[in-house]
Formats: structure tokens, C-alpha cells, sequence
């Protein structure tokens, strides 16, 4: 059956999953006319939007991401909160399959009827997933799930794509730190709010704690994002639950410290400027590619400019100019 706005925004409101899945993959849809109804939808829910906390959760492939959510999401279930679950994954739909998509996922928390466990939207370059998880939080939290849960893969971009549009981002880490401290991981550790060392269970705890030890001695050497927050490191075993209900209470604990000041309204308020400008940014440079004109002209142009026999900034001019724009 086909639903109008006006079925959409009372499905949701009133917390019908049926429909709330339904307007997520509105929201998640490219069609140009689906986009529309998605923006009339968002700005009619806008005002039912931003009760949740909203928390990313990021670590490389295997560090326990699923496990962990799972046994947090049923702690929170436990606690009587409404717990939603959003991946970003740009990997999802391409060929060769998803990191994330692959295997059967938070296996108690898919299953329980009070949480809601949304996959990766498919396709396409990280912006397009990102921007459409950034509207699938705010349809969530219309829909009434008081603890919206960001999971993505330890890949490239993806990590910050969703520390911007959380309020804590956790990372999770493995009891071996060694290596990564040095290495690329170390711009993770920039954004996070909370480190928790998982797997610390049986001969790994040692190490775990060591693993603690580290991280919070190169914490100490970063300027905090909020003057109000220190970033803290805790260990965790997502298989045992050892340390998650402790570890929910610092990320509660940050969510006051940030509320008491102010600083979380002015960060959720820059963080939806930022999102405008991305949101005009991305549809510019898709609109720019897929013009005809420019489409047409894009490869010669670009076999010069690999040549060097065409400066990069003239050939940009170029493009722009047969898309209208004066340089
Ligand atoms: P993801 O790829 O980050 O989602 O990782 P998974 O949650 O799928 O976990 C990868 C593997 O690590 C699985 O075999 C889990 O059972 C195991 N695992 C996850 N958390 C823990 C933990 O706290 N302790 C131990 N010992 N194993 C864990």
C-alpha cells in the first residue's frame, strides 16, 4: 500500500515499526521523488526530533563491534530505553558484499521486538550513505528510540562522517594495542570521546589493561574536543558483558557534562550547519558530473591533464564554464 505524508508522519509518531522501516528506506531512496517526499517528512518530524543520545561506535573489522552492541543494547533494552541500531557501511552494495552486511549481526538485539536494527543503506560514495543515516537518526528519534547507536567500520572516511553527526563517539579498540598507537589509527583516537579496550576476558585482561595504560597515556597529549569532557579508556568484554553497563555510565556522564554548558545544543547546532553546507556541496559536484555537457568534455579533458599538456586549474575552468560558471 502506498502511504501519503500525512500516513507516514502519524506511522512514526505513533511508533508503528511497519511504517518506521518504511520511511527509512524513504529516506534512504535516490529517486528524485521519493527525495521530495522524504524532505517534507523530515521537516514534519523535525520538531519530535532530538530526544535521543545519539552514540557512534567505530573499530576496526573484528574488534567486537556486533558483540558489543549487542550486549550493550540489551543492557539498555534492560534499562527500560528504546534503543535503535544505524550502520554506515560504504562498502554495502557493492559487489563482493558488505563488511558489514555479511553475517547475521547483534543476534539478541535483531531479534527483540523493543529495539530496532537497521543495516547499512546500500550504494555509493560514503557522503550518500552518511547523509541518509544523518536523516534515519532524526526519523528514529521521531519514532520515539531514545538511544540511537551509529556503528561503522574502522575504514577510511567513515569515522568521521559519523563523529559528526553523534553526540559521543566511542572507538573500540583490541587488547594489542602495539602498532596502532603509531600508526593510522592514531586519528581515530582524535575523535573519540571513549575508548574501551574489548575483549578483556581470560589471558587477555594483562594485556587489555596494558593496552588502557597506553591509549590513555597518548590521550594526554591531545587537546580535548570540549573543554568539559576528558576522554576516558576503559576495558570491556562485549562477550561477557564485564564493564558495558560502566562503561554506558560514562557515556551518560559526558552526555551531562555537555548538556550542563550548553555545549551539546552548540554542537548538535554546528553540526547541522556543517551538515547544510555539506548537503548544497554534494549535490553540486553530483549535479556537475552528470551534466551532459561536462560529461562529455570531462574525459579528454582530464587524458590532458594526466598528460601534463593542460594546467588542472585551465581544465577546471574549462568544465565549469560549460556548466555555467565563470572562473
Ligand atoms: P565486528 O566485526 O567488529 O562486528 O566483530 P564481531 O562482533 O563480529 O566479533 C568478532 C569475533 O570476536 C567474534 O568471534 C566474537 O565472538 C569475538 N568477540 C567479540 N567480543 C569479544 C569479547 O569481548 N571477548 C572475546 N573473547 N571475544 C569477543
Amino acid at each position: 500500500m502506498k502511504l501519503d505524508l500525512d500516513a507516514y508522519v502519524e506511522g512514526v509518531r505513533t511508533q508503528r515499526r511497519a511504517v518506521l522501516g518504511r520511511a527509512l528506506t524513504l529516506v534512504e531512496s535516490d529517486l528524485r521523488r521519493h527525495r521530495e517526499l522524504a524532505q517534507d517528512l523530515l521537516a514534519r518530524l523535525l520538531p519530535d526530533t532530538g530526544g535521543a543520545i545519539r552514540v557512534g561506535i567505530t573499530g576496526v573489522p573484528g574488534v567486537g563491534k556486533s558483540t558489543f552492541i549487542d550486549a550493550l543494547g540489551m543492557h539498555l533494552l534492560e534499562a527500560g530505553r528504546r534503543v535503535a541500531v544505524l550502520a554506515v557501511d560504504p562498502t554495502s552494495g557493492r559487489s563482493g558484499g558488505s563488511i558489514l552486511g555479511d553475517k547475521t549481526r547483534m543476534a539478541r538485539l535483531s531479534r527483540d521486538p523493543r529495539a530496532f536494527v537497521r543495516p547499512s543503506p546500500s550504494q555509493g560514495a560514503l557522503g550518500g550513505v552518511a547523509r541518509k543515516t544523518r536523516e534515519s537518526i532524526l526519523v528514529c528519534e521521531a519514532g520515539g528510540y531514545d538511544v540511537v547507536l551509529v556503528e561503522t567500520v574502522g575504514v577510511g572516511q567513515s569515522e568521521t562522517e559519523v563523529a559528526a553527526m553523534v553526540d559521543c563517539f566511542l572507538v573500540l579498540m583490541l587488547p594489542n594495542a602495539g602498532d596502532e598507537l603509531q600508526g593510522i589509527k592514531r586519528g581515530i583516537v582524535e575523535l573519540a570521546d571513549l575508548i574501551a579496550i574489548n575483549k578483556a576476558d581470560g589471558d587477555a585482561k594483562p594485556a587489555a589493561e596494558r593496552a588502557r595504560k597506553q591509549y590513555e597515556g597518548a590521550l594526554r597529549y591531545l587537546t580535548p574536543i570540549h573543554p568539559e569532557w576528558s576522554p576516558e579508556v576503559r576495558c570491556v568484554s562485549a562477550l561477557t558483558g564485564d564493564g558495558v553497563p560502566g562503561l554506558w555510565a560514562r557515556v551518560e556522564a559526558h552526555r551531562s557534562a555537555l548538556e550542563e554548558t550548553g555545549a551539546l545544543e552548540r554542537m548538535r547546532a554546528d553540526q547541522a550547519a556543517q551538515w547544510m553546507w555539506r548537503a548544497v556541496e554534494h549535490e553540486l559536484s553530483s549535479r556537475l558530473r552528470s551534466h551532459p555537457e561536462v560529461a562529455a568534455l570531462a574525459p579528454s579533458l582530464e587524458a590532458a591533464v594526466r598528460d601534463g599538456t593542460t594546467p588542472p586549474t585551465q581544465a577546471a575552468a574549462r568544465l565549469l564554464a560549460r556548466f555555467g560558471l565563470d572562473v
